[in-house]
């Protein structure tokens, strides 16, 4: 249920209205608005009618069911877009149109440090890497682990840019967090519910990427995980999803970009580096994303493609990733956002 409170309810009559609601045994999840504030009672679906008598409550203006399942993903919750403080200065969800770039993999010093200055100087905002790899086969390299995350850290170091990097396993989430500025859950994990509870619980960003088979509907109810454990800080990301069509990876599903903001106050990213598994096609669909409406794009960037130990093919040489940059602002402009120089 939405609780709406009548413009000029002050702060009693809200606490009041939040202790009810947890002792009617529901979840409150206060927004405050420009004008009047809301409350998202979340719990159980059935016998939710008994919120009703919120309505009488001092402060109250109307009190009215959530359509959505989704509850705090929705815009019925929260009509304003979500503005994602990633760190002091950098928010993905408003004005600011955030590329996200790095190699697939962290493999070395050189290579995270190398690629870091390079994303930087084209205007990346923050780094990617993985530490933690899902591979298809558990033959290949599946990440330099906690070496990889303290890779991280130094390209970090050195070139300002806060971190995005996944972890896999619920094992493993403290110890990324000590690292990460983000915490990605990647495709095989958007509905790994023990993962994205966890995830909730921190006070920290989560990307959450977009299954390979993940209705839209699907997608927000994960996010809805992340939300309903406190974390308000979710992004959206497409990342392609599986079709019959196999002259890409996946397929872009880029009407998912404006799709997702008609229903949900959140960020929506695109990768399309996964979406189409080629270098050749990233600044297209990267241009598209923009015109789409996008927040921002996660890009695969590597010095030496070739020798990448995983998803060479779909990762840009930094000088490519450099005039995809300086193009995208155009894009960018005619969408009416900006872009880091
Ligand atoms: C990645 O970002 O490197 C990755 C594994 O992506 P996805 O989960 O979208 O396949
Ligand atoms: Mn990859």
């Amino acid at each position: 249920m939405i609780i709406v409170m009548k413009k000029g309810a002050g702060q009693a009559e809200l606490a009041a209205v939040e202790a009810k609601i947890i002792e009617l045994g529901y979840a409150p999840h206060i927004i405050y608005g420009e004008t009047r504030n809301v409350i998202g009672a979340v719990g159980e679906e059935h016998g939710k009618e008994k919120l009703q008598i919120l309505q009488s409550m001092p402060g109250v203006e109307n009190v009215v069911p959530i359509l959505k399942p989704y509850k705090l993903a929705s815009l019925e919750v929260q009509p304003t877009p979500s503005a994602v403080e990633i760190v002091p200065g950098l928010v993905i969800g408003g004005k600011e149109f955030v590329v996200v770039g790095g190699p697939c993999s962290v493999e070395s010093r050189e290579q995270i440090c190398e690629t870091a200055v390079a994303v930087k100087e084209a205007g990346a905002r923050l780094l990617r890497g993985g530490a933690y790899k899902p591979r298809t086969s558990p033959y290949s390299f599946q990440g330099m682990e906690e070496e990889g995350l303290k890779l991280l850290a130094e390209a970090r170091e050195i070139t300002g840019l806060p971190i995005v990097t996944e972890v896999v396993n619920p094992r493993d989430v403290e110890l990324v967090a000590r690292y990460a500025d983000v915490m990605q859950v990647g495709a095989r994990n958007t509905q790994n519910f023990a993962l994205l509870k966890l995830l909730g619980q921190l006070d920290k960003p989560i990307l959450l990427k977009r299954g390979m088979a993940t209705t839209i509907q699907e997608f927000l109810m994960s996010a809805e995980y992340v939300l309903s454990e406190g974390n308000r800080r979710v992004i959206l990301c497409e990342r392609g999803i599986r079709t019959f069509e196999t002259a890409t990876r996946n397929t872009l599903d880029i009407s998912a970009v404006p799709v997702l903001k008609q229903q949900t106050h959140l960020p929506v990213m695109i990768d399309p580096s996964h979406a189409t598994g080629h270098a050749s096609l990233i600044a297209p669909m990267s241009y598209a994303a923009a015109a789409a409406g996008a927040d921002g794009l996660l890009v695969e960037v590597h010095p030496c493609p070739e020798k990448a130990a995983s998803d060479g093919p779909q990762s840009l040489r930094p000088a490519d990733f450099h005039a995809m940059m300086k193009k995208l602002r155009e894009f960018v402009k005619v969408a009416e956002r900006t872009m880091a120089d």
